[in-house]
């Protein structure tokens, strides 16, 4: 009893096994053929790809990459080490160890407890955002900055010195885009509202 040969993708092709001709043997019109596409799109195809680096494809500004973390408009540290990003993490990419503020230090911690260490291990982060929604002290947010590639991994696992943004007020990382009108709105429920 023979079996009925039934293909499983629309894509099957039945191989022919007849004799080449000449030109198929000699492969030239092929090569032709080949080269003549190639060269229809390097002349008058539009290009999809970007020279990155030097050219940047747009973001959206609402982008969600490189975090940021976040001062006080005295410049405070507003980072109070509780956890809560690294508990809301499903990538666990985020550790911390808290330290307690000294007397004298009240002008660099908005709170009594802060991160001594911070980092985020940027090769685990997925960029789903959780961590700046968990934080009851927009002190993280996502940014629209790109993080850069690298060789090794060490570099991927990031520490106060590329999260906390520069103490001068013009180099401060701006989050306004994440806050929109209608998240500011929401946040301005007391059942809701962040500790700003
Ligand atoms: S963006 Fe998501 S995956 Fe990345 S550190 Fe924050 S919570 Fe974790
Ligand atoms: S970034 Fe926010 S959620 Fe994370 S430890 Fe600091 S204060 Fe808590």
């Amino acid at each position: 009893m023979s079996a009925t040969f039934q293909p499983l993708t629309q894509r099957s092709r039945v191989v022919s096994d007849k004799k080449m001709t000449f030109l198929e043997r000699i492969y030239l019109p092929a090569i032709l053929k080949g080269m003549s596409i190639t060269l229809k799109h390097f002349f008058f195809v539009k290009k999809v790809s970007l020279r990155y680096p030097e050219v940047e494809k747009p973001r959206s500004a609402i982008y969600r990459g490189h975090h940021v973390l976040k001062r006080d408009d005295q410049g405070r540290e507003r980072c109070t080490a509780c956890g809560l990003c690294a508990v809301a993490c499903p990538a666990e990419a985020i550790t911390m160890i808290a330290g307690e503020r000294k007397k004298g230090e009240e002008s660099v911690y908005r709170e009594e407890k802060y991160a001594t260490v911070y980092e985020i291990n940027m090769l685990r982060c997925i960029f789903c955002g959780d961590c700046e929604d968990a934080c009851p002290k927009e002190a993280i947010f996502l940014t629209d900055r790109i993080v850069e590639a690298d060789y090794l991994r060490k570099p991927f696992v990031f520490g106060k010195n590329e999260l906390v943004e520069p103490m001068e007020k013009s180099k401060r990382i701006d989050v306004s885009k994440r806050q929109t009108p209608d998240v500011l709105k929401f946040k301005e429920q007391r059942q809701y509202s962040h500790n700003r």
